[in-house]
């Protein structure tokens, strides 16, 4: 019989995951089936107990349930622990593995897929929310020589970075003019309503590269604004979503997917 997984979120329906993990699934010959869990906004253990007493394996964590995955999770990576967030929970016997999977997702996006050097780099993140929260481990690691958190809500930016220690900076967007980065990273959720990051506009020529976490068949709001300003490269976070699902299919599986065959066949798909 087949192992059983699933991402459990709300909403949930548009959810790339399963089709990721059936490809990872029949890839590698695993035996798993992988779903959609939908859970009320008020009933995330709940819906986690029934799937685990239901033989369930594992989830993804998506929206609005990280931080509630992160309490519920008996043992906890190191990557999750300065997260403060899950994405990842496997279910051994008794205990609940709770690891956070998005910060290898976008640096292995950046570095392997696209040749991004972090090393060294000046890095502006953008937003403040689970997901930057998710990749500043991961971005701090590969030493780049700045990297500044910028939020619209300041202080929520300072408080991701005062749990980081001294290495990033963290701002509003004003306090951003006449500075320059090599990378921009947009972490905020402003594209999925085609609205922008006020962002100084200047910033966006003197970067090689702009990054969206969000995807769509179409470039983003944020891609074509960055490139309309003279950004030479516009990527959006199609990868990331590979990426992480491969680092989460490993966490389960012991066994790690090639992305680039399922990261193609995602691009073909969204373009219909
Ligand atoms: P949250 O809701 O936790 O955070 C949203 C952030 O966006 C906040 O910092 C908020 O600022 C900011 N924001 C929203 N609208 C605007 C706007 N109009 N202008 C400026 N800032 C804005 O979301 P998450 O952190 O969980 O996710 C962020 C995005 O990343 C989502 O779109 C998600 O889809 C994407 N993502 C992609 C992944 C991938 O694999 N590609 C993985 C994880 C996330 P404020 O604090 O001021 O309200």
């Amino acid at each position: 019989m087949s192992d059983r997984y699933a991402v459990i979120g709300n909403p949930i329906a548009h959810s790339k995951s399963p089709e990721i993990h059936a490809a990872f699934a029949r890839q590698t010959g695993q035996a798993l089936v992988y779903e959609r869990l939908l859970a009320p906004l008020d009933g995330f253990v709940a819906t986690v107990e029934a799937f685990r007493s239901a033989g369930g394996r594992g989830l993804n964590v998506t929206v609005p349930f990280k931080e509630e995955a992160f309490r519920y999770a008996s043992r906890r990576s190191v990557r999750a622990e300065s997260a403060g967030a899950v994405n990842t929970l496997r279910f051994d016997g008794d205990e609940v593995y709770g690891d956070n999977t998005d910060g290898v997702g976008l640096v292995r996006d950046l570095r392997a897929n696209h040749g991004v050097t972090l090393e060294g780099a000046h890095i502006l993140l953008l937003g403040a929310g689970g997901a930057v929260r998710g990749v500043v481990g991961a971005l701090l690691e590969e030493r780049p020589a700045r990297l500044v958190i910028a939020n619209r809500t300041p202080g929520r930016a300072e408080a991701i970075a005062a749990a980081f220690g001294a290495a990033p900076e963290a701002c509003g967007f004003d306090a951003l003019a006449g500075q320059r980065f090599d990378l921009i990273v947009n972490g905020t959720s402003a594209s999925l309503s085609g609205e922008l990051p006020a962002l100084p506009e200047a910033l966006y020529a003197k970067a090689r590269v702009a990054y969206d976490m969000v995807y769509g068949a179409e470039p983003t709001a944020f891609m074509q604004r960055a490139a309309a300003l003279g950004c030479p490269r516009c990527l959006d976070g199609l990868g990331m979503l590979v990426e992480q699902a491969a680092e989460s299919f490993y966490v389960w599986r012991g066994v790690r997917p090639e992305t680039a065959p399922v990261l193609a066949q995602l691009r073909a798909s969204l373009r219909g």
